[in-house]
């Protein structure tokens, strides 16, 4: 018999995210990790603590980074210190944007109360410009991926794998996308980003990650990020190039800035004014108002994950069980943190399979994670939900996105969503920051709206979740 031990959770750090997944059999261990950022800096610490005094294999598999906002990667270097991570998945993501979330995160330090300012700032701010430098003895000869726009060319819905029968459990665990193609030079000097000692490939998001344990397919990782159009990529290249413009006699060379430079010249940037300015002029330039109503909202690339558990579609799917292996039991827990000890148990289903009769209560694992993903217009709301199409009815968690902000869901969205849990990632200590006012009111509206309410799991300083999950081979 084979056991597979799964456990996800959504750690409780409030305004940021950090979550991790880990699969364990008898011999082989994966594990990865979701973002790990948060602007309440000493409960992000405390967090990440507990996690590494848990977790003290030395190996993290694979580190996917969302995006380059600060809240979401100002805690890898803490997370991962004395680590080394085998494979890195990230959003393509060009030198030109990543310094305008840069500018835009400065821009926002006259709303973050001082005590809240990160005192390792400096290590944040490289992080957001180049993670590869910032964490660059962690990453050494890790394997990147960087996935691009979505084509909008559909995940096809009965793909099959070629599938022995498990016979044992000494197989490891291993990640893999279906075909890879490497980064050509163009693409590599677009992101810039200096120190990948290992390959560098790039994926489409109908390409699905795949994690296998001996021939057996576990878990798919199926990635979604939104294709910016020609205007926008405009803007962000715009705000790059007079950004350097202005500030020519801060570079040695300007067409090669080095990091410390970009990083002193922004810090020098007093107020947000200066760098609203900036922005409003290549806007004005393109000819694009998108970003003057949203100035402050421009991280329009965030990379979404489902991690789908292929097992559960195996049985679900009457055409395959019986042909490819019977599960014996399996059971899901879902736990809350409450006062940020895990005690509480909240829900717990069971189901067993015999023979092809279903019973009981089934929770499956499926979590569909959308970070900081602008999901509001109509048109990139149907592309979504046209990418996870075929999954759509099979989604346990769902993430709102954005931490609740109104610039970012929309009630088409809310309607669309039938997973059995909804989660908002938060900071309850940052309430008070009126620009954010995270999750907004007309979100929660939208939720109570949509018949959503019950579902709503908090995930904020004081409250995460845990999935656990077992499974049984005979
Ligand atoms: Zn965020």
């Amino acid at each position: 018999m084979v056991n597979i031990q799964q456990t996800f959770k959504a750690h409780p750090i409030g305004q940021g995210f950090f979550y991790t997944g880990q699969l364990k059999t008898k011999n082989s261990e994966f594990n990865f990790i979701f973002d790990c950022g948060s602007l309440s800096f000493s409960v992000l610490n405390d967090t990440i603590d507990r996690y590494r005094a848990i977790q003290s294999t030395t190996e993290i598999d694979l580190l996917i980074i969302s995006h380059f906002d600060a809240d979401h990667i100002n805690g890898l270097k803490r997370l991962l210190e004395g680590k080394t991570v085998k494979k890195v998945v990230a959003p393509f993501i060009g030198l030109d944007q990543r310094i305008s979330i840069l500018l835009n995160f400065r821009g926002d330090f006259d709303q973050i109360r001082p005590s809240n300012i990160d005192p390792k700032i400096d290590d944040t701010f490289l992080s957001i410009i180049d993670f590869t430098e910032a964490l660059k003895d962690e990453l050494e000869g890790a394997d990147f991926y960087f996935v691009e726009g979505s084509d909008n060319k559909p995940l096809d819905p009965n793909y099959a794998i070629n599938i022995e029968k498990l016979t044992n459990d000494s197989g490891e665990f291993d990640f893999n996308f279906e075909g890879n193609e490497s980064l050509n030079d163009d693409e590599k000097s677009k992101l810039g980003f200096k120190s990948i000692s290992g390959n560098a490939f790039k994926i489409k998001c109908h390409q699905i990650g795949l994690l296998t344990s001996g021939a057996v397919n576990i878990l798919d990782l199926i990635f979604y990020k939104k294709k910016l159009g020609e205007q926008e990529n405009e803007f962000y290249n715009e705000v790059f190039n007079s950004f350097i413009n202005e500030n020519k006699k801060c570079f040695k060379d300007y067409n090669i800035p080095t990091s410390e430079e970009l990083i002193s010249t922004i810090k020098k940037y007093k107020g947000a004014k200066k760098i609203k300015d900036l922005f409003i002029k290549a806007a004005k330039k393109v000819e694009i108002d998108l970003f003057i109503k949203e100035i402050t909202n421009l991280n329009t690339t965030a990379l979404c994950m489902l991690h789908f558990d292929r097992l559960h579609h195996f049985c679900l799917n009457s055409k395959n069980f019986g042909s490819i292996r019977h599960i014996d039991g399996n059971y899901n827990l879902i736990q809350v943190y409450n006062k940020r000890e895990i005690n509480n148990p909240l829900i717990y289903g069971f189901y067993h399979y015999h023979r092809g009769f279903w019973d009981g209560y089934l929770i499956n694992s499926n979590t569909l994670l959308t970070a900081d993903s602008f999901l509001k217009e109509e048109n990139e709301v149907l592309a979504f939900l046209n990418h996870y199409n075929f999954y759509l009815d099979k989604i346990a968690f769902f993430q709102i996105p954005h931490h609740g902000s109104r610039h970012s869901s929309d009630i088409l969205l809310l309607s669309q969503i039938n997973s059995s849990y909804i989660f908002i990632n938060y900071g309850v200590n940052h309430r008070f920051i009126k620009k954010w006012s995270h999750p907004n009111n007309e979100v929660i509206n939208n939720i109570i709206t949509t018949g959503n309410a019950s579902k709503l799991i908090p995930v904020h300083e004081y409250s995460g979740f845990k999935l656990s999950n077992e499974i049984h081979f005979m």
